[in-house]
């Protein structure tokens, strides 16, 4: 499928091809999230609705889950080429802190075309880091992070 001018579909893949997720729009901005799990997978993440985004595998593409603390959501990323690929609400609504009750997800725009997301607002949510990281306001008592 070409991109044609009112094309405004973003789509992200992992390294080897297995995994692509297709979003109809450019994220509102772009989370260069620093809490435990995130900061270690150097993701920046694009928020959607769960139903506006396609996920699609390739035949024998195998996605792998990472879910810990409250279990909220599942990391998920390519057996193969170990990209992180997006995270997926494990239950209903309300998930997280963020999302004001909407049904969202979080796409890696890392795995975007730069080019496409150059005139995105990027932002890093340093406040965790100004704080005690065992702050029990800022760290889930489960957070299986060592540093
Ligand atoms: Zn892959």
């Amino acid at each position: 499928m070409a991109a044609t001018d009112t094309d405004t579909s973003i789509r992200s893949s992992c390294h080897c091809g297995a995994i692509t997720v297709t979003a109809p729009r450019l994220p509102e901005y772009i989370n260069v999230c620093q809490c435990t799990i995130c900061r270690r997978y150097g993701a920046a993440w694009g928020y959607y609705h769960a139903d506006e985004v396609k996920i699609e595998t390739k035949p024998n593409a195998v996605t792998k889950q990472y879910v810990w603390g409250d279990r909220d959501l599942s990391f998920n990323f390519c057996d193969n080429c170990g990209c992180v690929c997006y995270w997926w609400p494990t239950r209903p609504p309300p998930v997280c802190t963020f999302d004001e009750g909407e049904y969202l997800m979080g796409l890696n725009t890392n795995n975007v075309n730069p080019e496409i997301l150059r005139f995105v607002d990027r932002k890093f949510e340093y406040s965790q880091m100004v704080v005690p990281l065992r702050s029990k306001d800022t760290a889930h008592p489960d957070d299986a992070a060592k540093y």
